[in-house]
């Protein structure tokens, strides 16, 4: 079984994403928190390999707070690319995605002396009609990380529509289960019951994948430090600040508490492998 974190800093994310700064201060204590304990998770798995794992970090991190990339990698994590802002890459220019993912590169790179390898799409958005963004990706990375799907086959027929020659990709497994799709990791992992955690384990592997779990640090222990204040929503107008107040507590604080207790119970049973980068060197 694999674990990948999404590093991001959900507090200025979500402020740039509903225009409320362009950028700002990161909360870097918050973050530093929540990657130790994070560590400790990694770090209690049985076979050596798999107290290492990847960690899919914003370009912004690594510029504000290149101490912690530097940890992160100096702990023996993977240190890969979750784009510079955590914007929707959709429906924007080549030359703005190529610009940000240079940026991206080069701040995690000289943060933590890694090459970085992988990449995944902020929200999974990135052009998956258009071949052009998959095509820059190609240029600066040896693996994605961003394409859902329930089939190998699925994964076939996207390599061709992207007409990858190089890049791998390392899908994220998606399953109908009570007739929504749903994701092994994020929210999903977090909101449903243990059971369907295990459930998904086994789809997951009946259909020639091996189990792999994304989640993110806010997900872990109560987050509401990363809180966006009502204060800071009031420029929105009422009714939207009000919406976004309460939509935050399903992911900084809902059920959090059950997450550590799943994903332990998990790896007891799963041993977690290592990083996305050793998995992309094992398939064609
Ligand atoms: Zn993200």
């Amino acid at each position: 079984m694999y674990l990948s974190i999404d590093f991001e800093d959900f507090n200025h994310d979500l402020k740039r994403s509903l225009g409320i700064w362009e950028t700002g201060p990161l909360k870097p204590n918050l973050l530093w928190e929540k990657y130790n304990i994070i560590n400790e998770i990694y770090k209690k798995n049985k076979s050596k390999e798999g107290k290492s794992g990847t960690f899919f970090c914003t370009g912004i991190i690594a510029l504000n707070e290149p101490s912690l990339i530097k940890r992160i990698s100096d702990d023996g994590h993977e240190i890969a690319c979750h784009y510079n802002y955590h914007d929707v890459m959709n429906g924007k220019s080549d030359y703005e995605i190529e610009n940000n993912l240079v940026k991206a590169k080069e701040s995690l790179e000289s943060a933590s002396g890694q090459t970085i390898h992988g990449f995944r799409a902020p929200y999974f958005a990135i052009d998956k009609q258009n071949p052009k963004q998959y095509k820059l990706l190609e240029k600066y990375f040896t693996y994605d990380s961003s394409f859902i799907c329930t089939t190998k086959k699925e994964v076939e027929i996207f390599r061709k529509q992207m007409n990858l020659k190089n890049l791998k990709i390392l899908p994220i497994f998606q399953h109908k289960f009570a007739k929504l799709n749903c994701r092994l990791g994020g929210s999903y992992l977090k909101l449903f019951p243990y059971f369907y955690t295990n459930w998904m384990v086994n789809m997951s592997l009946e259909n020639g994948f091996i189990p792999h779990i994304y989640l993110h640090p806010y997900e872990f222990g109560n987050s509401e430090k990363f809180q966006v204040s009502k204060n800071e929503l009031k420029v929105l107008g009422r009714w939207k600040a009000n919406f976004w107040y309460l939509r935050q507590k399903q992911w900084l604080k809902f059920r959090n508490d059950t997450l550590k207790f799943k994903l332990e119970n998990l790896m007891s049973f799963n041993n977690l492998d290592g990083t996305l980068y050793n998995l992309s060197s094992l398939i064609n």
